[in-house]
Order: C-alpha cells, then structure tokens, then sequence
C-alpha cells in the first residue's frame, strides 16, 4: 500500500521543520507524496519541489488560506496553484499585512495584562515566516508566562480571550476564487474541527469548491463519515493529511498519520480534466 500527506506546514509558516526535514521525514515514513501547505504563504513550495523530487517524492504545490468565516477558522487548502500568478500574490501580501498588523494589536493586549513581549521578541523566533498566535505562544511559554503553547491559547489567544485580535482574512468566496484563478483546485480543510464547517459546505459547493479533506488526525469517525458523505453528495474529491507542524504540537504527525497515495491521484485526475 502507498501513502501520502497532502497537509503540512513548514516553517514557511507555523511549523518548525523545513522543506529539507519535511521531505527526508516523509521518506523515512516512506510516504510516495506530500504538500506543503503553509498558512497563507507559497514560500516553501519552491524548495519543497526540488527537495521532494530530489527524495523521489510525488509533489503537489499547496497552500491553505485563512477565512474571514467562522471565526477565521475556516481554511481552504489550495492545489496545484500557479506560485507566480498575480492575484494569489496580491491576496497573500494583504493576509500577511493583517498578521503583521493583528500581532501589534496582541502584543497591545498582552502588555495591558502585564506580559512583557516585544515584535522583535516574536520575528526572532518567525525568523522570516509568517507570523502568527503559535509563534507568540512560544514566546509566552519561553518567558514563563503559560506552561504550554495550548495553555497560551486557552488563557490568552484562543477567541473570545483577553489577548486575542481578529484578523483580516477574505471571504470563502474570494478565496476559492484566488485559487482557480491560480489554476488550482480548493479544498475545505478539517471540516470536522472547525465549528460549523460541515453545515457550511453547500455554500462552499456553489463558490466552487472541488474537495473536501476528510482524513485528518483529529477528525472523529462520524466527521470522517459526513465528510464522505458530502463528497458523494456534491462530487467532491476527497483528501487527507496530517496538518504537521513539526514539533511545535507535541510528536510531529508527519508519517504518523497518512492517507492513501490514491488520493493524491484523485486529486490529480480532478486538476487535470
Ligand atoms: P493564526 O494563524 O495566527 O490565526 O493562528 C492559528 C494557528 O494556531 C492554527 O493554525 C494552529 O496551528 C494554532 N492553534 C489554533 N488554536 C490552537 C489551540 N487552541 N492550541 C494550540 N494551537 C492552536
Ligand atoms: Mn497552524
Ligand atoms: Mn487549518
Ligand atoms: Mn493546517
């Protein structure tokens, strides 16, 4: 039996190994394909590529796009998008402007409760990557200030609590939109983890979605279930992956937790009709 990962973030983004890491791991595991699939960034795709090719790995350019949906938990993953086209550029430039803008707010908050974190505090550990509320939690973990990057979510960063800051995002829509203009294919991620997602995808299906990720490490039967079931329903593709962020949540899931090589092949066959 093959396997792969079609969900993984690098540190490109909130994850903590790189594309070199990535791939090697996935070889180890002896995965036949991978994506790296960073938070509103392609920056990792490029070596990913090389990498991958250069371990004999089937690759698929990805990404996943945070919403303006449901808290901003809604994400699209995106497939086989072109890394160079100008709208999918212009829309990543806006989402990292509002990360950047939405971690000075938090820092704000943190500094009213009295924890003391600066913006060159966070980009030294982003070094370079998209920032975001995993890279504050591990500052707040390395000062003292929680015992763990949950703790840091649940006490301050997590919605609804007193450090926490919305984010601009797009809308579902507009998102989907990005990425077939990209030449690329949208899937819903973890429906099954974000509140409300699944009653969501008929509206997804008219923006045009095309898949549904319905193997995911913290998805119960029943949402691995209903997720099929929607599949059936609207001709979704269905995907997997580990959602890997390295170490940074505890064992990295990267080889752990794998999915069928089929469908990355599936979701090939969709691109290419
Ligand atoms: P951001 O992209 O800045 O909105 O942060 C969201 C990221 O934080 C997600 O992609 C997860 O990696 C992580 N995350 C979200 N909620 C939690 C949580 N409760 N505990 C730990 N990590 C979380
Ligand atoms: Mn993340
Ligand atoms: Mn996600
Ligand atoms: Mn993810």
């Amino acid at each position: 039996m093959k396997y792969c990962d079609l969900h993984i973030h690098s540190t490109a983004s909130d994850g903590t190994f790189t594309p070199e890491k990535i791939a090697r791991r996935a070889k180890n595991y002896r995965l036949s394909g991978i994506s790296i699939t960073d938070h509103d960034t392609v920056n990792a795709v490029k070596e990913g590529q090389v990498i991958a090719e250069r371990y004999g790995l089937d690759y698929i350019p990805g990404l996943e796009i945070s919403t303006s949906e449901l808290e901003g938990r809604m994400h699209i993953l995106g497939y086989f998008i072109d890394i160079e086209n100008k709208d999918l550029h212009g829309l990543l430039a806006r989402l990292i402007e509002s990360r950047e803008q939405r971690v000075k707010a938090i820092i704000e908050k943190l500094d009213a409760l009295g924890i003391l974190c600066t913006v060159e505090d966070i980009e030294r550990i982003t070094n370079g990557a998209t920032i975001g509320r995993p890279h504050i939690a591990e500052h707040l973990v390395k000062i003292g200030a929680v015992d763990n990057i949950w703790e840091a979510f649940d006490l301050y960063l997590a919605a609804g609590k007193p450090a926490y800051v919305r984010k601009w995002a797009p809308s579902p829509k507009e998102a989907i939109e990005v990425i077939h203009g990209a030449g690329g294919l949208a899937v819903a991620a973890h429906p099954g983890v974000t509140d409300g997602m699944m009653d969501y995808i008929p509206e997804l299906v008219e923006f045009g979605i095309d898949g549904i990720e319905a193997f995911y490490p913290f998805h119960k039967q029943e949402d691995q279930e209903r997720a099929r079931q929607l599949a059936e329903e609207y001709n979704l593709v269905i995907t997997g992956g580990s959602d890997c962020h390295g170490t940074r949540r505890g064992e990295p899931l990267l080889g752990v937790f794998k999915v069928r090589y089929e469908c990355l092949l599936k979701l090939r066959e969709r691109w290419e009709e």
